[in-house]
């Protein structure tokens, strides 16, 4: 779709903010931009089908198997290369009609209060500008690279 955000992200490949960390004819990973200030929530990545599928109950069974797969692959990475200690799974889809699952790494020592949803809201979150934002990146597609 041309006037999609998501599908545009993708058409741009690594030059979108942070790069991406996996991507082929079915689904693509990046890290969130930070679309709402300088820097972004530390390892908070975006789970996409490559195809223009509004939300969940829009995929294919070969879309869904191939997202369910690489949610798996980026919760484990994000515990073993970013120290995440557990790792959310969300989709809104409020407001980008483009099916998005939010993949959040909760960091340890993160208040009980902020869990959850709210993690984004911790004033004390770790954050990443657009160089730490690539740091991340480069690690995670290591990992999945097997490296
Ligand atoms: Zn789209």
């Amino acid at each position: 779709m041309e006037d999609c955000f998501i599908c545009d992200k993708h058409r741009q490949g690594d030059a979108a903010q942070g790069g991406v960390i996996y991507d082929d004819d079915l689904v693509y990973a990046g890290h969130v931009h930070a679309l709402n200030g300088p820097t972004a929530y530390r390892g908070y990545l975006m789970v996409e089908p490559k195809r223009h599928a509004e939300g969940l109950g829009d995929l294919t069974d070969e879309e869904a198997a191939a997202i369910g797969r690489l949610v798996n692959r980026l919760a484990r990475a994000l515990k073993e290369a970013t120290g995440a200690e557990h790792v959310y799974s969300f989709v809104f889809g409020d407001a980008v009609p483009h099916l998005h699952v939010h993949l959040a790494p909760r960091y340890p020592g993160t208040p009980r209060e902020y869990w959850g949803a709210r993690l984004n809201d911790w004033p004390h979150a770790p954050r990443v500008d657009p160089a730490g934002m690539g740091d991340v990146v480069a690690g995670l597609r290591q990992y999945l690279r097997g490296g």
